[in-house]
């Protein structure tokens, strides 16, 4: 067995004895296998252990990607969802390419995606980006700004809205990733009731995947427990 399929076995059995601690149905979190600087073959060796989700960062990147699989293995189902942060000038590619979209957070990106998007395609699934710890430094739009931005995007007909998505810092405490966590997922609580057809909470990663599910994520994006260290730091991105 390669060690890319041990890791997917040990995160989803971690997943699922942290839904059962805390009284969640199984099924209820999905993994998004974060393969950001990985090459092909190791999403590859991630697929045929049965692992179709996966994020990317970087958006040329993760086209080269998406078209080698659909030219070489067609057969895989693979959905691919963007994760990383888009400037203004690089949506037409997320549009044409991507399934999912996790960090949107502007009404401007939002509209150029929802224009751009194929007709033959199916419409793109789109995440709010929220910033929880209100660092200026970090993307996603204020809690204030959540409502009129979900607005737009329910009005864009190439644009389906399935919930929120965050990053928060970095911390190694487990009550305080819990805090975080549980602001994100008491926003999607608000905006459900308004949008009841939202059903995805992105949050969690390798470091605090545990408070995140808690908290009740439905969806983890899991990187380096599953492929290892990433092959190049995110700051010398080709
Ligand atoms: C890289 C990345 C991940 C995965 O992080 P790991 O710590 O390697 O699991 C998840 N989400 C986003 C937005 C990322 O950029």
């Amino acid at each position: 067995m390669s060690s890319i399929q041990q890791n997917i076995e040990q995160i989803t059995s971690q997943i699922k004895s942290a839904q059962q601690k805390c009284g969640r149905s199984p099924s209820s979190v999905q993994l998004l296998a974060v393969s950001k600087t990985k090459p092909v073959e190791a999403i590859l060796e991630a697929a045929l252990a049965g692992q179709l989700a996966f994020g990317e960062n970087y958006v040329q990147e993760g086209v080269n990607k998406i078209r080698y699989f659909a030219e070489h293995h067609p057969q895989l189902d693979l959905e691919w969802h963007f994760i990383g942060p888009l400037q203004s000038n690089k949506t037409r590619l997320i549009a044409e390419h991507f399934d999912w979209m996790h960090t949107l957070d502007r009404a401007k990106i939002a509209q150029r995606l929802s224009e751009q998007r194929p007709a033959h395609k199916a419409p793109l699934q789109v995440l709010i980006q929220v910033n929880t710890s209100g660092e200026t430094s970090k993307s996603g739009i204020s809690e204030q700004a959540l409502f009129p931005l979900a607005e737009l995007i329910s009005e864009l007909p190439n644009l389906t809205l399935r919930g929120l998505m965050s990053i928060p810092e970095n911390v190694a405490d487990y009550a305080e990733q819990l805090v975080a966590f549980q602001r994100l997922a008491d926003l999607q609580a608000r905006l459900t009731e308004r949008y009841p057809a939202l059903d995805t909470l992105s949050m969690g990663m390798s470091g605090d995947m545990q408070a995140a599910i808690e908290a009740g994520s439905t969806m983890v994006r899991i990187g380096t427990a599953i492929f290892g260290q990433r092959d190049y730091p995110t700051s010398t991105k080709p």
